[in-house]
């Protein structure tokens, strides 16, 4: 399998040069050139499969010629064998033809794991066989970071750095982090914001000249393989509720656009699909675009659901790049455009984004209301994020004989502060972490300061 640049000016690259890479040279993001197509007697006939071997025989494809069968099977059992349930993404009923699809049972309670525990392993394979060594260097807001530290930890290949704002994580966020000893894992609180973080990651991405001979990875929303492991549970939630003998809809919770383009690529090879819902909150571009072909950038705001708190979704340009036709030309110059003001799509491709996704926005408010009902009805506790997929999908949904799976992508102990908002008793922490706030912890606090950071991590690798 290769993969291509949206913006159609870097050279096509193999799997395991996509994992490394993460964004492309021209400043586009890598696609698979062609999608693996299912029948729906091959999709029916893995009904009943564990959820391991369902993902084998999804992603197999996109990894052929590159990791061979047995280690990729490997790999996929290590990864989700730290989950706590052993369906791996249980789901739950709220209500007649309405589920909720549990992602958020791996080790940082979040659906990041998902990816995050497979991307690690991945790596860490394609480093051996190369034998190189990468050092991963991100910004977290919150979770991607405890979640990526938990996928990179046992690799011998990779070192990781993970900057997050000193004290302004939250404490649950800051020890799923900090308290992962391990040789190669380095937290480092920065004392700035998040966008400082942000800025010095790309800042040491565009000139890597201080790792003296070193590489850096990135396992940021973008990378590929992120996005490929996540179609595997659209597939498996499916089949449990009926498919793919009828269709079913999707509401998702959405920020970066990665988790429900998943969704969209399990649509095109194969899966019947009714609906996907675009569910945001008041960071709402998605929405603009999707409802009224708005794509202008607004300023941030904070919200009780801040995984979702984006300004721009950098994995929207891969539907994009479907929507123009698979034409890097026209992204290049659509992002140009961008640059320039200009904040509208063209009839086609706003068709085309229309024809494939709904969308709803749900503020503060009612992300409470809906946690404290649901609750009440079901004595379900939905995290924030969740709340919100939840409402969307029962304000979009259009049939209500196709059964509604809404994404749960984090346990509500994860978000305390919408929990009490909304009246309802924060829950214990999972027994896998009961002891969390009697960990030791290990980070460095560093001032606001590249030169600093940078210092830091030579001394280190
Ligand atoms: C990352 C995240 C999201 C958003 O997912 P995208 O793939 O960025 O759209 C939603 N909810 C939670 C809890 C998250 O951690």
């Amino acid at each position: 399998m290769k993969y291509i640049s949206t913006r159609g000016d870097a050279p096509a690259l193999s799997f395991g040069d996509v994992l490394l890479a993460g964004l492309a040279n021209d400043g586009g993001l890598y696609v698979p050139e062609t999608l693996p197509k299912f029948s729906q007697e091959e999709i029916a006939s893995w009904a009943g499969l564990s959820y391991q071997e369902l993902a084998f025989n999804i992603m197999s494809p996109f990894v052929a010629g590159e990791v061979p069968d047995i280690e990729f099977r490997r790999m996929i059992n290590e990864a989700y064998a730290e989950f706590d349930h052993k369906a791996v993404a249980p789901m739950v009923q709220t209500d007649t033809n309405e589920w909720v699809l549990e992602l958020f049972r791996g080790p940082t309670l979040a659906f990041k794991d998902f990816a995050l525990q497979l991307l690690g392993r991945l790596m860490d394979y394609v480093l051996t066989q190369r034998k190189e060594k990468l050092v991963i260097l991100g910004a977290t807001s919150g979770d991607t970071g405890s979640a990526a530290i938990e996928g990179c930890r046992h690799s011998d290949h990779l070192k990781i750095f993970i900057l997050h704002p000193h004290q302004r994580v939250s404490e649950v966020q800051r020890r799923q982090m900090t308290s992962v000893i391990d040789d190669n894992v380095f937290n480092i609180a920065v004392k700035g914001n998040f966008d400082d973080c942000q800025g010095m990651v790309k800042n040491s991405f565009a000139d890597q000249s201080f790792l003296n001979g070193g590489k850096l990875g990135a396992v940021n929303s973008i990378n590929w393989a992120r996005i490929m492991a996540q179609i595997v549970y659209y597939f498996s939630s499916a089949l449990s509720v009926g498919g793919p003998h009828r269709k079913v809809s999707f509401s998702v919770p959405t920020g970066n656009f990665g988790d429900i383009f998943a969704g969209y690529l399990a649509k095109q090879m194969g899966l019947p699909i009714d609906q996907l819902i675009v569910a945001t909150n008041q960071n709402d571009i998605l929405h603009r675009v999707i409802s009224e072909n708005d794509m202008s950038r607004q300023s941030l705001n904070v919200t009780l659901s801040p995984s979702m708190d984006i300004m721009v979704s950098s994995n929207f340009e891969r539907l994009l790049f479907d929507a123009h036709g698979r034409d890097g030309e026209s992204i290049k110059d659509l992002m140009a455009r961008f640059n320039q003001g200009d904040v509208s799509l063209n009839d086609e491709a706003w068709s085309f984004v229309k024809t494939h996704f709904d969308s709803y926005k749900v503020d503060d408010n009612r992300t409470c209301d809906v946690i404290k009902q649901v609750f009440e009805d079901t004595q379900y506790l939905l995290d924030p994020h969740t709340a919100i997929g939840l409402d969307a999908a029962r304000n979009c949904w259009k049939d209500k004989s196709v059964p509604m799976i809404t994404l749960a992508t984090a346990h509500p102990v994860k978000f305390p502060e919408a929990v009490e908002k909304a009246g309802c008793e924060v829950p214990k922490l999972p027994e896998h972490m009961a002891d969390l706030f009697d960990r030791e912890e290990s980070y460095q606090v560093l001032e606001n300061s590249l030169e600093d950071v940078q210092a830091f991590v030579t001394k280190n690798i």
